[in-house]
């Protein structure tokens, strides 16, 4: 399934690597099932947020980008995606022809087909892609963390073999790069320490593309809820701020990698807080 949009002169397609099920009190660790109470419409009817590993491709000035490459055949608690070429060649792209691929946080769930990976042999997923994301998400990475116990070794081993395949075609970027014409990152730290989201702009539109700076639409309405995998609650939930206060400000479209429905919406403000409406 893919979703396609216009924002603007912008081309967007929506495609999942992947759905992955958990309870909402275990994704946000310390909630309660009375506290999601109000909060149903984003949970299943066993009471589970059911999660997409979204990726965005996006065409503008005959560039195509993608944005966030899903889980792949990495195990990830229990989760596997590995949809996403499949999904893209239905909707008859091929991997050749991505430009760019933007990678918004090195978690395995977001650069799990940046590369396919096969013992010692490792070769970038979109050949002719030129891949980046922060220089502090791959200075975190490529650090002490590959030593922890944090990760598994499939984990490990892949992050390795993903980073030697991307060797001479990494490009760091910081915040207000433009990836291609009105195709932006956005600093968002926090969820990681050099996380970035998208901000895609054309003519009068504007629509924000946030890897995981926010988890679930939920948290635009509990907005001191902090998903499994913030590594910096506090800085996530600031972010979070920012860019929440903005779209509502402006109209923006709003999405993010594990939102459901493979769709973008708008912060709206209802009773004194902020939701969010898929368009
Ligand atoms: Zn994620």
């Amino acid at each position: 399934m893919a979703n396609s949009f216009k924002i603007g002169d912008l081309d967007v397609l929506v495609v999942s690597d992947g759905t992955a099920r958990a309870p909402g009190t275990m994704y946000f660790q310390g909630t309660t099932p009375e506290q999601w109470e109000p909060h149903k419409r984003w949970l299943d009817h066993e009471g589970n947020v059911e999660f997409p590993f979204s990726c965005f491709l996006a065409r503008s000035g005959g560039k195509t980008v993608l944005i966030d490459t899903g889980l792949g055949q990495i195990n990830m608690m229990g989760f596997t995606g590995g949809s996403l070429i499949r999904e893209l060649a239905s909707a008859g792209v091929k991997p050749e022809e991505i430009d760019t691929v933007f990678v918004t946080h090195l978690h395995i769930d977001h650069c799990g087909t940046v590369a396919h990976v096969d013992g010692d042999s490792a070769r970038p997923a979109f050949p002719n892609a030129t891949y980046s994301w922060t220089a502090e998400e791959q200075a975190h990475w490529t650090g002490s963390v590959m030593e922890s116990a944090f990760m598994t070794a499939e984990q490990k081993a892949y992050l390795k073999g993903m980073f030697s395949s991307v060797e001479g075609r990494f490009e760091p970027v910081k915040d207000g790069h433009a990836i291609a014409p009105g195709i932006n990152v956005i600093s968002t730290p926090g969820h990681t320490p050099g996380h970035a989201g998208v901000v895609l702009s054309s003519g009068n539109e504007r629509a924000f593309v946030l890897g995981d700076a926010i988890s679930c639409p939920v948290q635009l309405t509990e907005t001191e809820w902090s998903g499994l995998g913030d590594m910096d609650p506090k800085l996530a939930r600031q972010s979070q701020e920012v860019v929440a206060r903005e779209a509502e400000a402006t109209g923006a479209l709003l999405t993010a990698a594990h939102f459901p429905g493979l769709t973008f919406g708008r912060v709206l403000m209802g009773e004194g807080r902020r939701y969010w409406q898929p368009v």
